[in-house]
């Protein structure tokens, strides 16, 4: 933001780095070191963003194989129970203002969130 002269918009990852709570970072590590195992080879991925939407592990990348794929699907699948906070097993729920939580009840007595109730797995939400 302060740097006028910037001419390539850098990506969110380049800006913001990891947009996770501490407690997913075990999950997205053999990611950072697959890219990084295939980058050494020839690739060239690119992390665009890795973030936490809706309560959930959301990985972008840019030129990225199948086998990549495959592990961010899991560790995203992995993050809707896993407390993004701490790593202990969790439960996605409502909590204030419409907010998707992902934490333990530790972590959700710690914050103060009210809880509304869990997130259904087959509950709907926007893609962006
Ligand atoms: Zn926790």
């Amino acid at each position: 933001m302060k740097n006028q002269n910037e001419k390539k918009l850098p990506s969110p990852f380049e800006l913001f780095g990891l947009e996770i709570g501490k407690g997913w970072l075990p999950l997205v590590d053999p990611i950072l070191l697959k890219i990084e195992e295939l980058n050494s080879h020839g690739a060239n991925i690119k992390i665009e963003q890795i973030k936490e939407k809706w309560g959930m592990l959301s990985v972008y990348l840019s030129d990225y194989p199948d086998e990549l794929e495959i592990m961010i699907k899991a560790a995203e699948e992995q993050s809707t129970h896993t407390c993004m906070n701490c790593g202990k097993p969790a439960q996605r729920v409502w909590g204030n203002q419409s907010w998707i939580y992902t934490l333990c009840p530790e972590c959700l007595a710690a914050r103060k969130i009210k809880v509304r109730g869990p997130v259904e797995a087959r509950t709907i939400l926007p893609s962006d």
